[in-house]
């Protein structure tokens, strides 16, 4: 599934119905900061199409899946988390996918976090 869903909220994001802190954006993406951060820098990266999970996305379009994770990587040196080719200071990538997973919003969407040290294992 590809095309808007109404009842998406992330769909709504990128039909600017919900205006967000917009970091950075493309033709196929959407950066901007999460309403509830956990970290200095926390922000999330999502497709302008609507695909529910990071497995929906893979599979219906790994090109599209390609370029969210480059657009997360440019986010992170954007809020000067990692330069290109180091990954100091460092940073991390969510991507929470199910019920185990913890996601809550069912459009994919990558969390890009930095800017205090982050602590593992996750709860
Ligand atoms: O991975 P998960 O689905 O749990 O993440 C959803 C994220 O969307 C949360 O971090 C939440 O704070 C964020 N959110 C947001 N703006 C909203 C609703 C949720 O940034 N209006």
């Amino acid at each position: 599934m590809s095309g808007p869903s109404s009842d998406c909220l992330f769909c709504r994001v990128v039909a600017g119905e919900i205006a967000p802190d917009v970091v950075r954006e493309t033709d196929r993406t959407l950066a901007f900061r999460d309403i509830s951060p956990q970290a200095p820098t926390h922000v999330l990266v999502v497709p302008r199409d609507h695909h529910p999970t990071i497995g929906a996305l893979t599979a219906a379009d790994p090109g599209l899946a390609a370029e969210l994770l480059a657009a997360a990587q440019a986010v992170a040196e954007q809020e000067g988390l990692a330069t290109a080719g180091s990954p100091e200071p460092g940073w991390r990538l969510v991507v929470n996918s199910g019920p185990d997973g913890g996601q809550t919003v069912h459009h994919v969407h990558l969390h890009v976090l930095g800017g205090r040290g982050l602590t593992w294992p996750p709860g």
